[in-house]
């Protein structure tokens, strides 16, 4: 047996500290702080970060919204990009220098029934990058080496820190809805995730009929593939889609109950609704008999796999996607929560580490 030893990057020592964005405890403002760096477990790897992005999943988080809470303080983020300086020993699967996204599912446990079926997203032992492992939101994060995805040379980090998420989240809702050719498909929100599944859904052949309340937004998806748009702010979208024929295929990325119970409404007869955003307000109302009589679908779909992550990188070097984002430094971590929480983002802000 080979006798292995932990491998650092011989430039840049493993630091013993670096900043971070941290949440002191939930609805509280981020800390901008040093925290100390801990040392690697077995399968780890250290990953110096050099782009972040800011998804709604990382608000909802510091403000402890969901029914499963992450345990304050903590450090954000689950769209890290950066570029590997230490391995734990024994770790082969890369290499130092290698550039690694590393996504949500950040740990699961390879063995049970999901791992084994290509549901790893799945699993009930993973464990998730910026919420119960520290996240991207930092100068330098841990990582399991199994658990992240090597960024093809060619993609710029900060395109490729919204893929990490946005982007593999909503290539798999595309998936899961088996959008086809002449599809008609609603995507309810054109955000982070929403201006990358009208990309997703136009690659498969669909039709995309684009939802939001702000027209700037519904300018940018027609940029981007978008047929046609709806803005729900000044006619129902319920009424405009059935007048096109209903959608096949609705996707719902606005955190909103009221757009999704919308996005149900626009569905025709063997339609499908999938339910990607997560409101803080956990409900929505649907109708039992139409749904029988109408044969329609509701999904849940939790972001995506590793093979996911790597075909959303491939189509990315490959020039088939487009990635709208702003960068902007670690600091601004508060003001940019608040401009997303008002929707004064066009689609994904990058912090720059
Ligand atoms: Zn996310
Ligand atoms: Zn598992």
């Amino acid at each position: 047996m080979a006798v292995t030893t932990p491998k650092s990057d011989a430039t840049a020592a493993p630091p013993t500290s670096y900043r971070a964005a941290v949440v002191p405890s939930f609805g509280a403002p981020l800390n901008i702080e040093e925290v100390p760096a801990r040392a690697l477990e077995p399968g780890q790897i250290r990953v110096k970060v050099e782009a972040s992005g800011l998804c709604h999943t990382d608000i909802h988080a510091a403000h402890g919204d969901w029914p499963v809470k992450p345990s304050p303080p903590f450090v954000p983020g689950h769209e890290g990009v950066g570029t590997v300086v230490e391995l734990a020993a024994g770790v082969s699967e890369l290499a130092l220098g290698d550039r690694v996204a590393m996504p949500w599912l950040g740990y699961a446990c390879g063995t049970c029934d999901h791992c084994v079926s290509g549901w790893e997203t799945l699993c009930l032992e993973q464990k998730n990058m910026g919420y119960s492992i520290d996240g991207g939101f930092g100068e330098y994060a841990t990582a399991y080496a199994r658990y992240v995805v090597k960024v093809p040379d060619g993609i710029d980090p900060f395109d490729a820190a919204p893929l990490t998420c946005a982007g593999v989240t909503t290539y798999k809702a595309v998936k899961v809805a088996g959008t086809r050719s002449s599809d008609l498909v609603a995507v309810f929100g054109v955000g982070g995730l929403g201006h990358l599944a009208i990309q997703y859904a136009a690659i498969a052949g669909g039709r995309v009929i684009a939802v939001d309340l702000i027209d700037e937004k519904l300018e940018l998806a027609k940029e981007l593939g978008a047929e046609f748009t709806v803005n729900a702010a000044e006619e129902d979208p319920v009424a405009a889609i059935q007048a096109l024929g209903g959608a096949d295929q609705a996707i719902s990325l606005a955190v909103s109950p009221k757009a999704f119970e919308q996005a149900y409404g626009t569905l025709r007869r063997g339609g499908k609704l999938v339910f990607v955003a997560l409101p803080a307000d956990n409900y929505i109302t649907l109708p039992i008999f139409e749904t029988v009589l109408q044969g329609i679908t509701i999904i849940g779909s939790i972001v995506g796999t590793r093979t996911d992550l790597r075909e959303v990188f491939e189509l990315h070097a490959a020039g088939k996607t487009h990635v709208t984002r702003e960068v902007r430094p670690l600091d601004t971590v508060n003001e940019s929560i608040v401009d997303v929480e008002a929707g004064r983002v066009t689609a994904r802000i990058v912090f720059s580490l």
